[in-house]
């Protein structure tokens, strides 16, 4: 006799994956239901992407006042910013989200069950809050991540992390950001053209480490002449309350600086959310990170058991685990057979000021993989038209690595404020594997900044780091 379950999938948290998993199977045919502990719509919708691009719109709304000018504009310097709205209408997007996201679930049939959900047994689901078990013929584990901090700096405690910066009551008239990669670059670039006092704390010789050098380089010369304080080298060493946090905090760092501020906030990495979920109970086993340990089709070691999204610690990307969680029940209820995605051609925006976007191989790993004398990079850096009746000196940058004879195009690395938008398509010619020949002979859109790259002729130099670091 088969064995009968409550469901044919439960799925263990309602953000980006587990919600389009939820949704997919239910098409399918499957009976689902999804347990979230906190708010439906996960990390990227509640405290990630969603309302940091929000922030983000309006840090940019101060360089277009000051742009505006160049243009006739007056009297905008008047304008006043006000944290507290800001936060409040980011507050109410926030909320209707969430709204859409349940009404999505209940539309496609799947059972939403507001409690945090532990493993008791291999089929067996504990729902904490209604205090009693049900059981699944199929689970998924899509709890995402949280910030990681690191613990074994005093004072660390004292910091608040990009959870919390969403949701301050006021704007820190100072800030200390710890890290160098997407979150500590894109609230450093928030807060300062919001008006507040920014350093930027990175422990390594320079910020976005694995990204192109040369891209790496002029983000931080771009963020630093719009006024963001980017310490390099710097590592933290302790943090201390000032009047009991009252008046702020001190950082120390290894090499001696010390930087008073009104807020500390860790950026440093998100850790997979596996803390007592009692995966032990299911056989279930994790990395040395704590990550769920997955095959290529998020299977975990206990074959009805998957994973997808941040928990497995593989790409830690919304569209990502949204494409994982896709295929998973495309897989498992559609009888669909859907290939494992392809982890190195995953475009990518940083929404810092100015922003930056990259897609494939830097001209480092380019260079490493193909040899130095088979490669070629294009570069466009120019003034955009918009600045030249704004006066801003800022610049655009483009860079386009090839190899080979054919210049098939391995990577493309851009600043400045198109990039985001540009790096979506550019991600479709790298996967295509296109080559140069192929945009030499597209027709230019003018005037345009993207036509800069239907019109790269000479390659350039190799890059050289001033610190060859
Ligand atoms: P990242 O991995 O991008 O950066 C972490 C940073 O913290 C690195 O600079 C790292 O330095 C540093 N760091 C790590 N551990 C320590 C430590 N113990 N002490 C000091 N510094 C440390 O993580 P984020 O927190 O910025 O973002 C988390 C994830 O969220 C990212 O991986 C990204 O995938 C995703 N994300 C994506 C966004 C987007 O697509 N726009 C936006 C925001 C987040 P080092 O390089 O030296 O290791």
């Amino acid at each position: 006799m088969s064995e009968t379950f409550d469901y044919d999938l439960f799925v263990i948290g309602a953000g980006s994956g587990g919600v389009r998993a939820a949704r997919i199977a239910a098409g399918h045919g499957a009976k689902v239901a999804i347990a979230e502990e906190y708010r439906v719509g996960g990390t990227c919708v509640i405290r990630g992407c969603v309302p940091k691009k929000l922030l983000h719109y309006a840090a940019a709304f101060r360089e277009a006042f000051e742009d505006a000018r160049g243009f006739g504009f007056s009297g905008q310097e008047a304008a006043k910013f006000s944290w507290e709205a800001l936060i409040a209408a980011k507050d109410a997007e926030i909320a209707r989200l969430n709204g859409l996201y349940l009404k999505t679930l209940r539309n496609a049939g799947v059972e939403i069950l507001e409690t945090r959900a532990e493993f008791a047994g291999p089929h067996e689901i504990f729902l904490v809050s209604e205090e009693r078990i049900v059981t699944a013929r199929i689970i998924l584990i899509a709890t995402g991540s949280v910030p990681f901090v690191p613990h074994n700096i005093p004072g660390a405690a004292f910091a608040i992390t990009s959870n919390e910066a969403l949701d301050l009551k006021r704007q820190p008239s100072s800030i200390a950001i710890i890290g160098g990669g997407y979150i500590a670059l894109e609230f450093a670039s928030i807060f300062n053209a919001l008006g507040s006092e920014t350093h930027l704390l990175y422990r390594g010789p320079q910020i976005l480490r694995g990204f192109d050098r040369e891209l790496r380089d002029r983000l931080a010369a771009a963020m630093t002449a719009r006024g963001v304080n980017i310490h390099v080298h710097a590592e933290v060493d302790r943090i201390e309350r000032l009047n009991g946090g009252r008046d702020g905090y001190r950082v120390h760092t290894r090499k001696g600086l010390t930087l008073e501020v009104a807020e500390v906030m860790y950026a440093t990495g998100r850790q997979p959310n596996t803390f007592d979920l009692h995966l032990e109970k299911a056989g279930v086993e994790v990395l040395a990170n704590d990550a769920v340990k997955v095959n290529d089709y998020g299977q975990t070691s206990v074959p009805h058991i998957y994973a997808v999204g941040d928990v497995t610690n593989r790409a830690q990307l919304t569209p990502v685990a949204i494409r994982e969680g896709h295929a998973f029940a495309d897989r498992v209820f559609g009888g669909r057979d859907v290939p494992p995605l392809d982890y190195e051609t995953i475009p990518t925006a940083i929404f810092s000021l100015p922003e930056a976007a990259s897609v494939g191989l830097s001209e480092e790993e380019a260079r490493a993989r193909f040899g130095s004398e088979n490669v070629a990079v294009y570069r466009a850096h120019f003034r955009p038209m918009k600045h030249t009746l704004s006066g801003r000196d800022a610049r655009t940058f483009f860079k386009l690595v090839t190899a080979g004879e054919n210049g098939r195009i391995l990577g493309a690395h851009l600043i400045g404020e198109e990039a985001p938008e540009l790096i979506q398509l550019l991600g479709t010619l790298v996967s295509m594997k296109a080559r140069k020949a192929d945009l030499d002979a597209t027709i230019a859109v003018h005037p345009t900044a993207a036509e800069e790259l239907v019109t790269l002729r000479t390659p350039g130099n190799p890059y050289q780091p001033d610190d060859a670091s």
